[in-house]
């Protein structure tokens, strides 16, 4: 599927919009149109439904070592600054960047992801700078073809800190012929920080200073002891949360897959150090299941369990389900979801201060030049007491980390399919259908009168009417029945109920399956449990 067809799609029907797009539109920010934030709604919760609220009678049955509790939060967006200082986040929530001096552009500078090659004798870094601009996107295939590189190898050339423009370069020579021109050199890498930063108040400098959460997940650990105080909740339980989260990219691109503003769906599981692993097993695969139970099966779809050498200081197991969204060279994949086993590093910092790693691989408190805690800590107890066994510890932390943004793209990336149906004259063609699930589809079912007369809309008005009370339904009496249908493929709508002649003498009418094109009637009395039997 080309990506192109997919954000027409989604601009005309009104899944997605560029925000402030009369002003020209702000990068990095989308708003979700009438399509969309059905959507995304169902994806929150469809979620929320099979992690929080209904989890019991599947934890079980879907691998759980044993019960468990889950209950949920809705935090701040805007924290106690300390919070992301002891977190780690103030210090190292960072990416690398390298400004071009002349264009004064940003690029991320994904350095692991060059590699130098020798070219005439000069050594050539060719970066990933894969998060360039969009009008690079040339320069890269060119670089491509004239060092003769897989297209996930190389995005721009860099030569001793210098962009050299690949206008007429197709071949290595030509690189340092008279017409490869500079274009820029670049500053140094540096350390950008993502966090947006905000003033509460009127108080000015550092006091006043605050930010706008990265993640949703610190919120949740700040709030451990009030959840076990005020619920009497018991060890494993897992708290989730579903928020929006603020990252200043450098590069936000590929449509929402990266944008400075989206939301996350997080859970923290708790539960006794000896059991993370089980646990940590557990929840990744659980979450690959409510993936692939949605829609996204085959091998689009992946779960990676990351190297060792991949593994934030303090893990013991990482993996990511990733999908191969459309707009990614072939063979790549996108984080949809990180499972993160956490230790306890969570709940350590914000009792003892900002924890890094000490010579025998051990967690301490970071300490300042003047010998004291760099970040203090908030000195709260965050240790948990089993009622039963008496023993004191502090939980490990398992975290299932998913982008509801994310989630919505490559589930409609997925549904996009061109088949074949046939017109109003029988005749075949092309049509556009958006295959969602119909748990995730944003409207369930569309009503129309085959004509605009004999009593018919009184009769679908009233079904449209019935299935409003308890899902999304739409009602359309404009135009050809097979444009009518079109139009609803086009939106994923699962189910088409068209009201004819037939149906003011024997009050049935027809459904219409959205993807097998089958037709068959009810009585009109059925139509609605017909339907939510479908879509649940
Ligand atoms: P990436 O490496 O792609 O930047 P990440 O590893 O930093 O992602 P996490 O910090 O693990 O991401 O965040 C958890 C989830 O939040 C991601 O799997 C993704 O679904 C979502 N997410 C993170 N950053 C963004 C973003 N800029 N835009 C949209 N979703 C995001």
């Amino acid at each position: 599927m080309e990506m192109e067809k997919l954000v027409s799609l989604c601009k005309r029907r009104g899944f997605l919009f560029q925000s402030s797009e009369i002003y020209g539109g702000l990068n990095g920010f989308w708003d979700y149109g009438p399509l969309g934030v059905e959507l995304k709604r169902n994806i929150k919760n469809a979620w929320w439904q099979d992690m929080v609220t209904g989890h019991d009678e599947m934890a079980i049955s879907q691998g759980a070592p044993s019960t468990y509790e889950m209950t949920g939060l809705d935090c701040t967006i805007i924290m106690h600054p300390q919070v992301w200082k002891c977190s780690g986040h103030f210090d190292l929530f960072c990416d690398m960047m390298v400004d071009c001096r002349e264009s004064k552009k940003r690029y991320r500078f994904d350095q692991l992801r060059g590699r130098w090659v020798e070219a005439k004798g000069k050594k050539v870094f060719v970066t990933t700078l894969a998060e360039a601009e969009e009008e690079d996107a040339d320069l890269e295939r060119r670089a491509l073809k004239a060092f003769n590189l897989r297209a996930k190898d190389t995005a721009q050339l860099i030569w001793e800190g210098t962009v050299l423009s690949l206008d007429k370069v197709d071949s290595l020579e030509a690189v340092f012929a008279p017409e490869a021109k500079e274009i820029g050199t670049l500053t140094e890498p540096r350390e950008f920080n993502l966090m947006f930063p905000t003033t509460i108040g009127a108080l000015a400098g550092e006091e006043g200073r605050a930010f706008l959460r990265p993640e949703t997940a610190q919120g949740i650990f700040v709030n451990f002891k009030n959840v076990i105080d005020s619920t009497r909740v018991k060890i494993p339980f897992g708290i989730a949360q579903v928020g929006k989260s603020f990252r200043n990219e450098i590069t936000p691109r590929n449509f929402t897959f990266r944008s400075r503003e989206f939301e996350q769906m997080e859970i923290e599981f708790f539960c006794h150090p000896d059991e993370s692993r089980k646990w940590y097993e557990y929840w990744r695969d659980r979450r690959m299941k409510w993936y692939t139970n949605l829609g996204l099966a085959g091998d689009r779809l992946q779960l990676r369990e990351h190297d060792k050498d991949e593994l934030s200081h303090y893990s013991v197991g990482t993996a990511d389900i990733e999908y191969a969204f459309p707009f990614l060279p072939d063979g790549e994949y996108g984080e949809l979801e990180g499972i993160a086993h956490r230790g306890d590093f969570d709940l350590r910092s914000h009792m003892e201060g900002k924890l890094v790693k000490n010579a025998q691989g051990c967690l301490e408190v970071e300490l300042g030049e003047d010998g004291k805690p760099k970040y203090r800590g908030s000195g709260r107890d965050l240790q948990y007491r089993d009622e039963v066994t008496n023993e004191r510890f502090t939980p490990h932390v398992i975290e299932p980390s998913a982008g509801a943004d994310r989630g919505a793209l490559a589930f409609l990336c997925e549904a996009y399919t061109e088949d074949a149906a046939p017109d109003d004259k029988g005749q075949m063609q092309t049509r556009v259908v958006m295959k969602f699930h119909p748990r995730i589809a944003p409207i369930k079912a569309a009503v129309f009168p085959l004509v605009k007369k004999d009593g018919m809309p009184e009769v679908a008005q009233e079904i449209y009417r019935a299935l409003k009370k308890r899902f999304p339904a739409f009602y359309d009496e404009k135009g050809a029945v097979g444009r009518r249908y079109r139009r609803q493929d086009e939106a994923g709508t699962p189910y088409c109920i068209t009201v004819d002649g037939q149906s003011l003498t024997d009050q049935t009418v027809t459904i219409r399956d959205r993807d097998t094109l089958e037709q068959w009637r009810v009585k009109v009395d059925d139509v609605v449990e017909e339907i939510a039997s479908r879509v649940s």
